[in-house]
């Protein structure tokens, strides 16, 4: 353990029971569906069925009201309807940009707000999805660090921002219609607000729904999770999801990550990398996604970025490195890397034998891009100057 003082989660997850005393059935895993039917008058003999049954509606058809659900007796049906709700989050508002990117603010319960994120590409259609109401971490040049946390996502409400993409695409298939290979929502990236490794189980019941062969269906390879570097959470991850990881490296000194990453003071370069090189399903055709945002003077020299190299190289990790252009937010204490900069730092990463993508800014027009993310609810912004002081900027 280190002695220093550890970052705390001081979050809440909203309890499954809805105020009018009915169970919300989305964000349960199939044990706990089937136990909740049980407990409200299902025969234990025939819960499991029921469940499959159940389970298809809602996540292979999309559907949200019980009696739509045609191979079930209409009895039946009414029981459920009592005792059960279909809920995810509200659509406030949609915005779409010149690009095509799609965001949309959603509302959950307790009046909060979350963003969601579309991003339509030739190959795949990427959706970026939330875990957290604002974070509880303070990366300085991140705009939903500077929001204070309000809350945990419950599993319905992360696998909830799916089903609510999956409506607004249109995407539901009828029942009995062929089934379509070429999926507008083809990818999900837990990199919206929050830290996913901070809400483990509800992401980890959230995502096992997005991959159950029997409703949404995707494969744990289009699943990537982004995390700050919370350490202990890291073997789990793999364990438990199985997705593909991506890690919020950004600095490749302990004194630059500590400002930028401040998770770095509980869990150094050194502590992350040696977790990441112990990532079980680790091999090149599943490489770790290392995240380098590019800040103009403050981690964009040619040194990070041969530094960066030999920390991937001395601890034998596959993995690419996915450059960031910093998205600028309003009060943000950091400028871009230009553009020959960020080439320069690109080609240093690909002469040394590693994959080095600049990520295409998308939807900025409409603070979309990656770290715009912000609700407007909790407007507890701290201040420009705040900020600077926690970015070490007042001290230049
Ligand atoms: N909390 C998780 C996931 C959400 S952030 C994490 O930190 O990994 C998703 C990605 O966007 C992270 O790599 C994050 O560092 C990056 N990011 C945050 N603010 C940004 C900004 N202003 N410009 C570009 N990327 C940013
Ligand atoms: Fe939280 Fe990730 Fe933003 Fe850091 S970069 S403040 S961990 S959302």
């Amino acid at each position: 353990m280190s002695p220093k003082a550890p970052i705390t989660q001081d979050v809440l997850t909203l309890p499954r029971k809805l105020p009018e005393g009915k169970v919300n059935l989305v964000g349960l895993t199939r044990d706990q569906m089937r136990a909740a039917l049980i407990e409200h008058g299902t025969p234990e003999k025939q819960a499991k069925m029921r469940t499959g049954q159940i389970w298809q509606w809602i996540y292979q058809w999309g559907k949200r009201d019980f009696a739509d659900m045609t191979n079930l007796a209409k009895a039946y049906r009414a029981q459920l309807a009592e005792n059960f709700v279909i809920e995810i989050p509200e659509v406030v508002t949609r915005q779409v940009s010149e690009d095509g990117t799609r965001k949309y603010l959603c509302r959950i319960a307790g009046g909060h707000e979350v963003e969601v994120v579309y991003i339509p590409e030739d190959d795949r259609g990427t959706l970026c999805i939330s875990s957290q109401v604002g974070c509880t971490l303070t990366c300085s040049f991140c705009h939903t660090g500077t929001q204070k946390l309000v809350r945990n996502l419950t599993a319905a409400e992360i696998v909830g921002q799916v089903m609510m993409a999956r409506d607004d695409l249109d995407e539901w298939p009828t029942p009995g219609a062929p089934k379509d290979e070429t999926r507008l929502l083809s990818n999900i990236v837990l990199m919206g607000m929050g830290e996913p490794l901070y809400n483990f189980e509800n992401v980890r019941d959230a995502m096992k729904i997005a991959m159950d062969p029997e409703g949404i269906s995707l494969s744990r390879r289009r699943i990537t999770l982004s995390t700050s570097g919370v350490v202990p959470e890291i073997a789990r991850t793999a364990e438990e999801i199985g997705c593909l990881l991506a890690i919020s490296f950004h600095a490749t000194t302990d004194q630059t990550r500590d400002v930028l990453v401040p998770i770095n003071k509980r869990w150094n370069i050194e502590e992350l990398l040696q977790a990441l090189a112990s990532y079980p399903k680790v091999s090149n055709s599943e490489r770790i996604t290392f995240e380098y945002v590019m800040l103009d003077g403050v981690n964009d020299s040619d040194a990070d970025a041969h530094r960066l190299i030999d920390h991937i190289k001395r601890h034998k990790i596959p993995a690419k490195i996915n450059l960031i252009p910093f998205n600028e937010w309003p009060g943000a204490p950091y400028k871009r890397s230009s553009n020959n900069r960020i080439r320069a730092f690109a080609n240093i990463i690909y002469q040394a034998g590693y994959a080095s993508p600049i990520r295409k800014t998308r939807g900025e027009d409409i603070m979309a891009a990656c770290g715009q993310l912000k609700s407007a609810t909790e407007r507890a912004r701290k201040s420009r100057k705040q900020i600077a002081a926690e970015a070490g900027l007042d001290r230049q």
